[in-house]
């Protein structure tokens, strides 16, 4: 992005260049040498403005993802990725090749997300799109769905996923399977395969590179597997309980062995009962569970009604901190990577259930946030 950001500042540049032959020819029709130099600089200091006035405009507007590069749409795959865990893959395996527009940023609920026009714009104008699939996307399934029918490249990374890998939900009698396949690496390397395969599709010229990078990719995330491996084997066995805002962990739990209670179902599109609450209460009273966690994309006032129904019941159970389910942290930072969402993740599910991990996690890289 830097290199395409430098060839649009040569073009505004290049721009300003007839004014700079305005001027000068000003310049040579004067007589008077003092007054040309006071007119050079004031054209001078007018052409500065106006180039900053063009370059912060610009700078801005794609920063603010309100206009496409021109530059890198000339060399670059548009890609578009709905969730961050989504273009944390595109961006991986795209590499140089691949411009990606994330539709989702950090703290968004996938669930509840509602597609803008320009969201549907760039999905119409990319040149492939990736989705998450098994109706993570509530609201944008549909038209995700009709568009790909109408011959656009749009493909669910999920959709390598065999089917008897996928966890059943419990609250849907339809029967749609678990979408937060996110949350076991080993199974999130299905859907590197995917965008590696798809992007050497639409761009065959680039397919060893996407292959090569997919390699990499799928290296780093059976590493960070054997890391939540370990950190979840240290947690004391009777304490391997993770309770959460909604049920985003099935996957971690299956893969790492820890039992899952979410306080919401699956989706987050209805509030959970107090029976419901209750219920859990009772059990983290009951099983002495030290911590339950909040969640970045969703309010955390269940979770607070549960810290308050256990301490009613005399025992005092604390916020092990905030998890990332179904966004990735701020972007930028480790935790807004994939990796660093499930490192952090890990981390602070194992200390404070009062398992034995490094201060900074797998990678080292881990912000100082960590509950004890
Ligand atoms: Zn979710």
């Amino acid at each position: 992005m830097q290199s395409a950001y430098r060839r649009a500042a040569l073009r505004n540049l290049a721009m300003t260049a007839p004014i700079c032959s305005a001027t000068a020819a000003i310049g040579e029709a004067e007589v008077d040498p003092h007054r040309a130099i006071a007119r050079f600089a004031i054209a001078l200091a007018l052409i500065s403005a106006f180039t900053t006035l063009v370059f912060g405009f610009q700078a801005a507007a794609y920063a603010a993802g309100s206009i496409s590069n021109p530059a890198a749409a000339e060399t670059k795959l548009q890609a578009v990725a709905t969730t961050g865990m989504i273009a944390d893959i595109v961006r991986n395996v795209g590499g140089e090749r691949v411009a990606v527009r994330q539709l989702m940023g950090e703290g968004v609920d996938p669930h509840l997300y509602k597609a803008t026009r320009s969201d549907m714009a760039a999905i119409l104008n990319a040149d492939i799109t990736f989705f998450n699939g098994l109706l993570l996307e509530g609201k944008m399934s549909d038209a995700l769905e009709r568009i790909g029918q109408a011959g656009h490249a749009v493909h669910a990374v999920s959709a390598l996923l065999p089917r008897d890998q996928l966890l059943a939900s419990d609250d849907a009698p339809g029967g749609h399977a678990d979408p937060h396949v996110w949350m076991d690496p080993l199974a999130w390397a299905k859907a590197v395969a995917v965008v590696s395969d798809r992007l050497a599709e639409r761009d065959p010229e680039g397919a060893d590179d996407y292959r090569r990078n997919a390699e990499r990719y799928e290296q780093k995330l059976r590493d960070l597997d054997r890391y939540a491996e370990a950190a979840i084997a240290s947690v004391p066995e009777g304490r391997r309980v993770l309770v959460t805002a909604h049920d985003a962990f099935g996957y971690l739990g299956r893969r790492y062995g820890l039992e899952v209670i979410g306080i919401q179902g699956l989706s987050t599109e209805s509030e959970a009962g107090l029976k419901r609450v209750e219920e859990i209460v009772h059990l983290i009273a009951t099983r002495r569970i030290p911590a339950v966690f909040v969640e970045s994309t969703i309010p955390d006032r269940s979770v607070r009604a549960l810290i308050a129904g256990a301490a009613a019941r005399g025992h005092a159970v604390k916020i092990g901190g905030e998890l990332y389910s179904d966004a990735m942290g701020p972007p930028g930072s480790y935790e807004g990577t994939y990796i660093g969402m499930i490192d952090h993740n890990v981390t602070l599910i194992a200390r404070a259930l009062g398992g034995v991990v490094p201060d900074k996690g797998h990678g080292g890289k881990l912000a100082a946030i960590v509950a004890r």
